[in-house]
């Protein structure tokens, strides 16, 4: 590595005006820069039509864990609904093969979306990144299991497999509820919510379990990402809405 280093520097600094290798590493890394930071960082900008005024949603899943079409077209719904991005809100969908892991770390999870996004920011358009992946949290407990995490300012993971466990049996959700719901509480972290980038216009963060909303029956109540929780939720086989002052929170950052 240190030579390929040292080999980098003379290049830069003998071939200044030329189209050296590294001059093409940097050009990638100013690409990818913008969508590689803090989760609930880029919440404005996913909000308003300020800098971006369309979105493209990258959804990418590992072959047999592909999420319902009914809960892509909830979310694309669900984003027109709270964002402005008047140029319009695109999906693109593909399959990757299985990295082939019984549990996922984050490191694990941004590995995979380093070696394979392709959708980022241009001048006007914003991107997300939405994996779908077998396997299963490596946070996960005997008593409580992740289903999604919110990891990046413009990217989400949903533990599919985890899905597959908490829905479509006997008293479980509906498969497509259960995705909605949690594909929908991730987008809201990157959105900012709750006290993670969009600022709270009242004071309703739960303070047992941070950057989440103390409403039990809020879309950002933690127990919507948790399969151990989810299910009393879903009791009434609806999608859990925000409350009003979670889209108060939204509505002061730049959203509808
Ligand atoms: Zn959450
Ligand atoms: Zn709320």
């Amino acid at each position: 590595m240190r030579l390929k280093t040292t080999i980098r520097i003379i290049l830069f600094a003998f071939l200044l005006y030329g189209c050296s290798r590294s001059e093409l590493n940097d050009s990638e890394q100013n690409i990818t820069v913008n969508n590689k930071k803090q989760t609930g960082s880029s919440a404005h900008d996913l909000l308003s039509d300020d800098t971006f005024t369309s979105m493209v949603i990258e959804v990418v899943y590992v072959e047999g864990y592909a999420p319902t079409q009914t809960a892509i077209n909830n979310f694309v719904n669900f984003i027109k609904a709270r964002t402005y991005k008047p140029n319009g809100v695109s999906v693109q969908t593909r399959s990757i093969v299985s990295p082939d892991k019984l549990q996922y770390s984050i490191e694990d999870i941004r590995d995979i979306e380093d070696a394979n996004r392709t959708a980022y920011n241009t001048a006007s358009q914003i991107a997300v990144w939405a994996f779908f992946t077998d396997g299963e949290s490596d946070q996960n407990t005997d008593t409580s299991s992740i289903i999604g995490t919110a990891y990046r300012n413009t990217s989400f993971v949903i533990f599919e497999n985890t899905v597959h466990d908490f829905s479509n049996n006997n008293f479980e959700p509906p498969r497509d509820l259960l995705e909605t719901t949690v594909i929908e509480h991730e987008f809201c972290h990157i959105l900012g919510l709750t006290n993670f980038g969009s600022p709270m216009q009242s004071s309703h963060e739960d303070l047992d379990h941070e950057k989440h909303c103390n409403v039990d029956t809020c879309l950002m109540y933690w127990a919507s990402e948790f399969g151990s929780g989810i299910g009393n939720m879903l009791g009434s086989n609806s999608i859990p809405q925000l409350d009003s002052q979670c889209l108060a929170d939204l509505q002061a950052n730049g959203g509808k």
